[in-house]
């Protein structure tokens, strides 16, 4: 059968250290990643779903209301958007000249930006996902709990994601969101990722 697969992280597992340790990657994604690849490919074996591309799969089990393989499914597609949503200290580039005349527009400055992602990460309650969205033509953030996703969903492009589920950052930060968060926004996010994804 075709598997879906654990995509390669897209730098070494120390490269975001001392913002996200070799430790922190080596659970989260060895362990948790790897554990919702290993966890739907069971789930899918079988099914309709079995064979189809994983953002297939997101959009019919959310369609079809099958929790737990849509849960698994948008987790793997949160995932490899997050790794690549970050970068090295120094490596993340800058907004192209057409992302940032976006978020000038929606947000009046660069700054005014990484803030409201901050803001949106910190308040998400429990477990979930701080996003930079193009939605309708415009910027905007929102947050998303457990494995909500805007994978699939129409008129919405997501450009950047920041993860605040405990696993993301306890082991370095322990209850200190607000510190990994600030950490993220202000040394790693992936500009030039972010700058591709702009529709
Ligand atoms: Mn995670």
């Amino acid at each position: 059968m075709k598997e879906i697969t654990l995509a390669p992280l897209p730098y070494a597992d120390d490269a975001l250290a001392p913002t996200i340790s070799a430790k922190t990657i080596s659970f989260h994604y060895g362990k948790h990643h790897a554990g919702y690849v290993k966890t739907l490919n069971g789930l899918i074996a079988g099914t309709k779903y079995e064979g189809l591309s994983l953002d297939a799969i997101v959009a019919a089990s959310r369609d079809a209301g099958d929790t737990a393989i849509f849960n698994n499914a948008a987790q793997i597609w949160n995932h490899d958007f997050y790794w690549r949503s970050l970068a090295p200290a120094g490596k993340g580039g800058e907004p192209s000249a057409e992302l940032l005349a976006a978020i000038n527009a929606s947000f009046g400055s660069l700054d005014a930006c990484k803030a409201a992602l901050a803001d949106a990460a910190v308040k998400r309650f429990g477990s979930g996902w701080a996003w930079l969205l193009q939605k309708d033509g415009r910027l905007v953030v929102e947050s998303t709990s457990n494995a909500e996703t805007p994978c699939g969903q129409a008129g919405v492009k997501p450009l950047l994601v920041i993860d605040v589920w405990e696993h993301a950052y306890y082991l370095d930060w322990q209850n200190q969101r607000a510190a990994y968060v600030k950490a993220v926004v202000d040394g790693h996010l992936n500009w030039s990722f972010a700058s591709g994804n702009l529709a």
